[in-house]
């Protein structure tokens, strides 16, 4: 039963691979940007309390997101997790080590992929134009996220290092070459 979180800047390819491991190792895959986007669809107490913060590209708030990982966990006991854009702060991470300890259970490591920034605003834009997401349709709400992430977010990925639960793989390339990369990771897992 393993837990795996997968790390990396907006438009490094989490979401997309996140569903191929998920796939292919019989693990959940639990997206926080999908379930804050259909909790806004919904049109939810819930999704109208975040929809400011992530129109400006900013994180929606630590407690919300972190109870909706509770919820998860609560209704998805003794089943594996990949974990796609959670946590996304280091508030968070701790948040989620006491949840899972609390359950017995852990985070076996995180994966962060690497893309060059260029490459992630080229990537987003080019999804913007069929995704339907408003948040990848301009370039300074991009722009605004991916500054967020470098200063809110980058930061988790040390907390995860300096526990021993960190790899790292170059996100650059097709989405086969990075998908083997993801996969080597995982296999070389202690089961
Ligand atoms: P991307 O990785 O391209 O930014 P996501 O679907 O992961 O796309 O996230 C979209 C938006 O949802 C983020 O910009 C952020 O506003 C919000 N969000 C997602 N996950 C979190 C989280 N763990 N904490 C706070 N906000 C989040």
């Amino acid at each position: 039963m393993l837990n795996i979180i997968l790390f990396g800047a907006p438009g490094c390819g989490k979401g997309t691979q996140a569903k191929r491991l998920a796939e292919h190792y019989g693990l959940n895959h639990i997206s926080t940007g999908e379930v804050i986007r259909s909790e806004i669809a919904r049109k939810t107490e819930l999704g109208r309390s975040m929809e400011g913060y992530i129109s400006r590209g900013e994180l929606a708030p630590d407690d919300i997101v972190v109870g909706m990982i509770r919820d998860y966990m609560e209704s998805h006991r003794g089943e594996g997790s990949i974990f796609d854009g959670f946590p996304r702060t280091t508030a968070q991470a701790e948040a989620f080590d006491i949840m899972l300890d609390r359950m017995g259970l852990a985070v076996d490591t995180m994966i962060y992929m690497d893309v060059p920034e260029q490459e992630l605003v080229d990537r987003i834009l080019l999804r913007g134009k069929d995704s339907g997401r408003a948040d990848d349709a301009s370039e300074e709400v991009i722009r605004n996220r991916i500054d967020v992430y470098r200063s809110q977010t980058e930061v988790v990925a040390e907390y995860y290092s300096q526990r021993g639960k960190y790899a790292g793989v170059n996100g650059h390339g097709t989405m086969d070459e990075v998908f083997e990369r993801l996969c080597n990771v995982i296999d070389a897992l202690p089961r």
